[in-house]
C-alpha cells in the first residue's frame, strides 16, 4: 500500500525531474539522476510516467561518453496550451504559448480610460475566446488562463480588490473567467506577473534576489527573494508604487500623500510636460494641440531629435524613478533591478540616469554591486508572466 507520505515524495521528486529537464533542455537519464541525486531507476520510471502523460518526449542518441549513446529526454512543448492576459490601464494583450512560454498567437487591444468594467472584461473574454479557437491540437489542450490586473488583488480567491487606475473595487474576475471558459483561471497583480515572468524566462533567470519594477501608467514592483516569489502575509506585498517620498506632497488614489508613482510613471512624465507648457514653455516637436496624442515612444523619440521639452522631461522622471530604486536597492540588497512596462521605451537614456544617481546615492550598492537594467522581454513581460502563473502549477504538480 503507497500511504499519502510516499505520494507526496513522488509528487515532490517527479516535479524536480520535470523541472531539471526544462533547465537543461536536452538531457539523458543518466544525467538526471546524477543532477538530482535520485537514484536511477527511481528517475527511469518517473520519467516513463512523464512520457505516458505527454509532458516529456525521447530525442534521438545524444553523445556517448564511453558505450551506448544515451537516449536525450526534452519537454514537449505541445504537452498543453497557455493562455496569459496583460490587463493594463489602457490596453488588453492575450498571448497563446505552448508550456514554455513560446508564442503561438498573439492579440493586442487598447482601451480608452474610462471605459466601464463591464465593457472591458467583455472585450477580454472575447480575445481570450479568439486565443482558445487559435490553439493548435495539443496532448492536453489548454491547461489554464493567467490574468495579470494593475491593482491589488486576493491571488488565492482571485479576486481584484482595488484597482485605482482602472476604478474597480471587489471583482471577482477568476469566478467570471472560469464560468465562461471551464478553465483553470490565475489571477495576480501585474507586477507579480512581470517579476515571475523575468524569472522563470528573462533577464531574471540567473538572480536569486530581484526587483522587477512595472513603471507604466502607476508603479507597481514584484519582490523575487531566494528565487521566489515574496507576497507578503495575505499576497498583497509590492505596494511600493506607493511608498512616500515627499510627505508634504498632494494627495495619492490610495488615501496617502506623495507616493513614488506620482513622481516618477508614465502619468507624472505627461504631467510633467503638461505643466511646462501650460507655462508657456515652447517646443518644436511637443504643444499643447499634440501632447494627448503622443505616447511613450514618441517622447522618448522627440528627446532623441534633440527637443529640450522631451529631454526635461525623462531626467525628472528618471531622478524620481531613481529615488524609489535607491530605496529598494538599500532596503532588499538585490542582485538586480528590472525596469519594465511602458517606461522602459526610454531605454539607455532612462537606465544611463538611474544608474548615475543610484551609484552616487545609495549606500548598499557602494559595498555590494547591484545590476540595473531594462526588461528584455519588452512588452511582453507581464503577459509571459501570466502564462507563468499556469505553467509553474504545471510543473510544480505534473499529471495532477
Ligand atoms: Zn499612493
Amino acid at each position: 500500500m503507497i500511504t499519502g507520505d510516499q505520494l507526496l515524495i513522488k509528487q515532490i521528486n517527479k516535479s524536480i525531474v520535470l523541472n531539471t529537464i526544462r533547465k537543461k533542455g536536452i538531457i539523458s537519464r543518466a544525467d538526471l539522476a546524477n543532477i538530482t541525486g535520485l537514484n536511477k531507476s527511481t528517475v527511469s520510471s518517473l520519467v516513463d510516467e512523464l512520457i505516458k502523460e505527454g509532458f516529456v518526449e525521447e530525442e534521438g542518441p545524444g553523445e556517448s561518453k564511453g558505450g551506448r549513446k544515451p537516449i536525450m529526454l526534452m519537454i514537449n512543448s505541445l504537452a498543453g496550451c497557455v493562455i496569459g492576459v496583460d490587463l493594463d490601464v489602457n490596453y488588453i494583450l492575450v498571448i497563446l504559448t505552448d508550456i514554455l512560454a513560446n508564442i503561438l498567437w498573439q492579440k493586442r487591444i487598447n482601451l480608452k480610460i474610462g471605459e466601464s468594467k463591464e465593457d472591458v472584461i467583455s472585450k477580454m473574454l472575447e480575445l481570450i475566446d479568439e486565443a482558445i479557437k487559435n490553439s493548435p491540437n495539443t496532448v492536453k489542450g489548454i491547461l489554464g488562463i493567467g490574468i495579470g490586473v494593475p491593482g491589488i488583488t486576493d491571488y488565492k480567491r482571485g479576486v481584484v480588490l482595488k484597482a485605482p487606475n482602472l476604478n474597480w473595487e471587489n471583482v471577482e474576475l477568476k469566478k467570471m473567467v472560469e464560468e465562461r471558459f471551464d478553465l483553470k483561471v490565475y489571477i495576480d497583480n501585474e507586477a507579480n506577473t512581470g517579476a515571475i515572468g523575468e524569472k522563470w524566462f528573462g533577464g531574471g533567470r540567473n538572480a536569486k534576489n530581484f526587483v522587477y519594477v512595472s513603471a507604466g501608467i502607476g508603479i507597481g514592483t514584484g519582490i523575487i527573494i531566494n528565487n521566489e516569489l515574496y507576497r507578503g502575509s495575505s499576497g498583497l506585498a509590492g505596494e511600493m508604487g506607493h511608498m512616500t517620498i515627499d510627505i508634504n506632497d498632494h494627495m495619492c488614489s490610495c488615501g496617502n500623500r506623495g507616493c513614488w508613482e506620482n513622481y516618477a510613471s508614465e502619468k507624472s512624465l505627461f504631467q510633467f510636460i503638461k505643466e511646462r507648457l501650460e507655462a508657456g514653455q515652447k517646443d518644436d516637436f511637443i504643444d499643447s494641440e499634440n501632447i494627448d496624442s503622443l505616447d511613450i515612444n514618441d517622447i522618448a523619440g522627440y528627446a532623441e531629435l534633440g527637443s529640450p521639452l522631451a529631454i526635461d522631461a525623462i531626467n525628472e522622471i528618471s531622478k524620481n524613478l531613481s529615488v524609489g530604486i535607491v530605496n529598494i536597492v538599500n532596503t532588499f540588497n538585490p542582485d538586480l533591478v528590472l525596469i519594465g512596462n511602458t517606461l522602459s521605451a526610454i531605454g539607455d537614456m532612462l537606465i544611463d540616469a538611474v544608474k548615475e544617481y543610484v551609484k552616487e546615492k545609495c549606500l548598499v550598492s557602494r559595498y555590494n554591486d547591484v545590476a540595473i537594467e531594462i526588461s528584455k522581454l519588452g512588452m511582453l513581460e507581464r503577459a509571459i508572466g501570466a502564462v507563468t502563473l499556469v505553467i509553474s502549477e504545471v510543473f510544480s504538480y505534473p499529471g495532477l
